[in-house]
């Protein structure tokens, strides 16, 4: 059946734009992803690699077009199914004025305190542990704030304990030095072996394990092949 768990997406010219009056963010982009494919999107900035993901977590329905999981039309899946099998990483992660706990367990209400400490080790944070509040510690306002890198790093962390089989992830990597960003990425190789994995980037660098890049321009894909090929 074609709803028994992995994660196939089809986008069949696909068109959106935010505004009647802007231009396509997304320009008849069609794509298609087997279940368990790791895809890099690339592209200069403003190109619509952030829109192609939003879409995909049905921030905004496209003009037209058609988006598909596993056989089924997007907007014909419920919410609460779309999310359950989506693990996403925003551009820009937001962190919640509450406990490091709280800021965790958003993304898997369920988590015992060691699948929670486990994450943060995966996606190297034990550093916030290293005090005497560990879990408890505040973050936010009148508590520890994180630094881009550390932001970026909580994103992936909830999305391993999110652990739905679609990845969505946007610039993951963005603001950390070389050898963070190859940890992040062989973990990342780790955690979403059989899962589909969709990951925006603006660097070809650290891309050799993915299956394809496609590369986006102006709303649209313009080439498409592994990391020898581009
Ligand atoms: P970057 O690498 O800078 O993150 P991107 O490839 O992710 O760029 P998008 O964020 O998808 O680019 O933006 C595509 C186009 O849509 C841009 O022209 C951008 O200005 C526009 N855009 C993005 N978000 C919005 C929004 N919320 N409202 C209106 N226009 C938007
Ligand atoms: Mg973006």
């Amino acid at each position: 059946p074609q709803n028994a768990g992995g994660a196939a997406v089809t986008l069949r010219d696909v068109s959106f734009r935010y505004a009647s009056s802007d231009p396509l963010a997304l320009d008849s982009v069609s794509l298609d992803i087997a279940s368990g494919e790791h895809i890099a999107l690339l592209g200069r900035t403003g190109c619509g690699k952030s829109t192609l993901l939003q879409l995909l977590t049905r921030a905004w329905d496209p003009q037209q077009g058609e988006m598909v999981l596993n056989g089924i039309p997007l907007n014909s899946w419920t919410e609460a199914d779309l999310r359950s099998r989506t693990s996403v990483v925003t551009q820009r992660v937001h962190l919640f004025t509450s406990t490091l706990r709280d800021n965790l367990l958003l993304a898997a209400p369920n988590a015992s305190d060691e699948e929670l400490s486990t994450a943060l080790h995966q996606v190297g944070l034990d550093k916030l542990l290293d005090n005497e509040q560990g879990l408890n510690a505040w973050l936010g306002e009148g508590g520890r704030q994180l630094s881009g890198g550390e932001l970026r790093r909580l994103g992936l962390a909830r999305a391993l304990l999110h652990n739905g089989d679609l990845l969505l992830l946007d610039e993951p990597t963005e603001g950390l030095d070389a050898e963070t960003e190859q940890q992040i990425l062989s973990l990342l190789r780790k955690v979403s072996t059989g899962k589909t994995l969709i990951m925006v980037t603006h660097r070809l660098r650290g891309l050799a394990n993915f299956d394809r890049i496609c590369v986006m321009d102006s709303g649209r894909i313009i080439e498409q092949g592994d990391h020898q090929k581009l």
